[in-house]
């Protein structure tokens, strides 16, 4: 017999976590689980799980717009969830306790000490955003010890309120995009939406120090105007969130089968086809 899993958002069409945890399940064995992918808004959210998990469904996977939704409806929240009043992973364990996990924030780190070989400890770390992502990745990326975090958004105010929630955890501050022009990051990473109309947000050059790293965690076939612009500034690895997105999938399958797939095969097949289509694309037009 199957079990369940899927994941939940809205828009969902583009979806790769299918894929992912097919990848996955063969490399793991875990042929008893299938994973599809379904449209659901905010509106339609509680109904759905309530049906997904009374069928029997095993865990679910929360995108956009769903991920606070998510947390109000598990019983039981991980300790690293807690913070971010939102969660990407539910799990219906055999007690019949629905528990949520948020995978995105360990999925980052790991892409970005272990696949990248960034150093996080008492680096200078810029933060683009201040939304529900930045909020996720906030207390896992102040774990790692950074010298100073500075948390930078339009809305100021928001800013303002993300670094405070997080201050026990770490040097965390909150400025504006105009406050940026007299300082240097070693890691500026985009948590703003800003990528999906292909703009960057107003950013003064040489803030970047030699060498430095720029990390979007937004993905597309082909670089993101922020990937673009941290390599204009001179980046040593300027990387979009394809590898963060593998993680914390694999994140999530630890969770649900008990077993840790292995995402370095996992995200070399998913750049190699993103390669494959971007030349297939140049050669149709
Ligand atoms: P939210 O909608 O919660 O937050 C959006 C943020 O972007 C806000 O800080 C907003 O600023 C800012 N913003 C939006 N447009 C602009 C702009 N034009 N210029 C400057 N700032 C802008 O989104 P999320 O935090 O949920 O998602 C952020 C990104 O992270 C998305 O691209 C998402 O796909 C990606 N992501 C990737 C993951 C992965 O696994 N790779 C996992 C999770 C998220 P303001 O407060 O002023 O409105």
């Amino acid at each position: 017999m199957h079990e369940h899993y899927a994941v939940f958002g809205h828009p969902i069409g583009h979806s790769l976590s299918p894929h992912i945890h097919s990848l996955f399940a063969q490399q793991t064995g875990q042929t008893s689980m299938n994973y599809t992918a379904q449209d659901v808004n905010a509106d339609q959210f509680k109904l759905a799980a309530d049906a997904f998990f009374s069928a029997g469904g095993k865990g679910l996977n929360c995108t956009v717009p769903l991920k606070q939704l998510a947390f109000d409806v598990c019983d039981q929240a991980s300790e690293r969830a807690q913070p971010c009043g939102a969660v990407n992973t539910l799990a219906m364990r055999s007690d019949g306790v629905l528990f949520g996990d948020n995978t995105d924030g360990i999925g980052l780190i790991r892409d970005l000490t272990q696949n990248l070989g960034v150093a996080l400890k008492d680096a200078k770390i810029l933060l683009l955003g201040a939304g529900g992502a930045s909020r996720g990745i906030l207390g896992p990326l102040l774990e790692q010890q950074p010298s100073e975090l500075t948390i930078a958004n339009r809305t100021i105010d928001k800013g303002i309120e993300l670094a405070s929630a997080f201050a026990r955890n770490g040097p965390v501050t909150a400025c504006s995009f105009s406050d940026l022009s007299d300082k240097i990051f070693d890691l500026i990473i985009n948590a703003t939406t800003a990528s999906l109309g292909n703009e960057i947000p107003p950013l003064p050059n040489g803030i970047l120090t030699d060498g430095g790293y720029a990390y979007d965690l937004a993905y597309a076939a082909e670089a993101t105007a922020f990937v673009r612009w941290g390599l204009q500034q001179g980046a040593t690895v300027s990387a979009d969130g394809l590898g963060m997105l593998v993680e914390q999938a694999a994140e999530a399958f630890l969770i649900w089968r008990d077993i840790r797939p292995e995402s370095g095969p996992v995200i070399e097949r998913l750049e190699k086809r993103r390669k494959n289509s971007a030349t297939s694309s140049v050669k149709n037009a």
